[in-house]
């Protein structure tokens, strides 16, 4: 007997072809098809894997429990990480996947959309509800894409999804130091670019990726969830979902931003800085146009960033002293829009606050590793970016596109997806990448937030050597817009 279309729905217990039906709460957002399976075939793969994933389910998680006071030891044999849950759950409701990733942010949904065609099952676990990750609202985020993350977005087709009014071209930038007018400039004079760069807002980016993965055959989206224990082995990675089910993987991503649950659970460390200022963004209107410059206005005290989206409107960065937090979100939108415009230098003629005002504490993050056992931190789990220098996504994006081009490469070998051999080549090469640009961020934001004299003079000579070398200027620019794949010293001597 043949059927035309078998059809799981994952929310009644049963994830894999093989795991037959125990009925739950309807929690997963859509049916998964798997078209065209014989039955008999599929009754075959039913029982011998019901029976496999069993066996191999019970054998990793007891050398789990066998292994828990080992603690978290990579590469040294089956570790136990946050063993506060049993995994020993009634069998019905382990659930067995080859990646389980925590968090549905950018970060996690590019990372489904880079590995979908690879021949593995994906489960995307997210804390939201559907509705929000379809339609999420706008959070004041304007991201400044480089021109590797732009290639990207083109790759998976969300760039042509985001409507024209959407994306914004970054024509040229400028930065300014304390009053002073002199400014460093970065314009495309000496360089055939239509842009330096582009901004979409981070709730645009969000709708468009999660459009591009809610049908993927091999990504199973577990909305309304989240998170709650996890425990990885040799054998397996496994997660306890606040809906009581377990499920278990060959490999577990995280993704869950840069306070990140799951990389505390799985015992890897990170360092953070709490820069103990907080970062106001939103949009505000002005009478004369920007003519697509970005500025970066390091005032003392505060800082201004002011990018170019509508010939007329302007994506609002300030940041302060966590200390003015209330005063600056208590202050009428009259009031707000003046400070800014005076600040400014009125250089746009009027303008007028044109969203609501948010406020993100600023706290930069980097994970001592970027794997353990059967687990991968991506994006801000990974690193998490103070935004003077629009890296955090950037390097989200860049990263989750090499742990999959990496896990593609171990299946056309045959390797096994989680195995450290496989995520430290990752974490190698993500690394190498990230580090620099890290602590390099972190000491522009302490060189420009530094108000004593010494300072304050070192950073007007900075500005005038790199505007006066342009070989520096090179080498900036193309940090900042990933234009560029050659080295430094290429950049500088670019040769015939
Ligand atoms: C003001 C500001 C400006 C920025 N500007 C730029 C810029 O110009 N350029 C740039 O590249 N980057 C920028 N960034 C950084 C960028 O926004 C982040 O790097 C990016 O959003 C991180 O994506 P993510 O998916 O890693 O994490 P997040 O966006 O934090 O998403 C994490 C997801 O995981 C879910 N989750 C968390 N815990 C659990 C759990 N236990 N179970 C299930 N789900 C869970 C959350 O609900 C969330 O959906 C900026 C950031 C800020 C704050």
């Amino acid at each position: 007997m043949h059927v035309e279309e078998f059809r799981v729905r994952p929310s009644a217990g049963c994830a894999r072809l093989g795991c037959v039906g125990h009925p739950g709460p309807a929690r997963h957002s859509r049916v998964v098809h798997i078209a065209r399976h014989k039955l008999n075939a599929a009754t075959r793969g039913v029982f011998f894997s019901s029976v496999l994933s069993v066996l191999w389910l019970d054998c990793g998680l007891s050398r789990t429990r066998a292994n828990s006071k080992v603690g978290t030891n990579r590469g040294l044999g089956p570790t136990a990480n946050s063993l506060s849950f049993r995994a020993s759950s009634t069998r019905e409701n382990l659930v067995d996947y080859d990646i389980v990733v925590v968090g549905a942010g950018p970060a996690g949904l590019s990372f489904a959309k880079s590995l979908t065609g690879a021949g593995l099952r994906m489960a995307l676990i997210e804390k939201q509800s559907l509705g929000s990750l379809a339609n999420p609202d706008y959070d004041g985020r304007d991201i400044a894409l480089t021109h590797l993350s732009v290639k990207v977005l083109k790759e998976f087709g969300v760039w042509d999804r985001l409507e024209s009014d959407e994306k914004f071209p970054i024509l040229e930038a400028r930065v300014l130091d304390g009053n002073s007018p002199y400014t460093l400039e970065f314009d495309r004079k000496q360089d055939p670019v239509d842009a330096l760069g582009y901004l979409v807002s981070n709730h645009a980016i969000r709708r468009t990726l999660f459009t591009e993965v809610e049908n993927l055959p091999d990504v199973e989206l577990v909305t309304d969830t989240s998170v709650e224990a996890v425990a990885t082995s040799i054998a397996a990675a496994t997660v306890k979902l606040s809906d009581g089910r377990t499920l278990s993987s060959k490999l577990l991503v995280s993704a869950d931003s840069r306070f990140s649950d799951t990389r505390r659970m799985v015992g890897i460390a990170a360092e953070m800085h709490d820069f103990g200022r907080v970062c106001i963004v939103c949009r505000m209107r002005h009478d004369e146009p920007h003519d697509g410059i970005a500025y970066e206005c390091f005032h003392y005290g505060r800082t201004l960033a002011v990018l170019p989206l509508d010939s007329h409107e302007s994506s609002i960065v300030v940041t302060a002293p966590m200390s003015q937090r209330d005063e600056l979100m208590a202050m009428s939108g009259e009031q707000f829009s003046s400070d800014i415009q005076d600040r400014f230098g009125s250089r746009y003629g009027q303008m007028q606050l044109s969203t609501e005002r948010y406020a993100y504490p600023l706290v930069g993050v980097h994970a001592k590793r970027f794997c353990t056992t059967r687990c991968a931190l991506i994006g801000d789990a990974a690193v998490g970016m103070h935004p003077v220098t629009a890296h955090g996504y950037n390097l989200g994006l860049s990263g989750a596109d090499l742990l999959a081009r990496e896990i593609r490469s171990a299946v056309r070998d045959g390797k096994d997806i989680g195995s450290l051999d496989v995520l430290c080549r990752y974490e190698r090469k993500h690394l190498r990448n990230t580090r620099p640009i890290y602590h390099g961020t972190n000491e522009i934001v302490k060189f420009f937030t530094d108000d004593r004299l010494p300072a304050k003079l070192a950073r007007k000579v900075a500005l005038r050597i790199a505007n006066n070398f342009p070989p520096i200027k090179r080498v900036i620019r193309n940090k900042l817009t990933e234009r560029s794949n050659r080295s430094w010293l290429r950049t500088v001597f670019p040769g015939p």
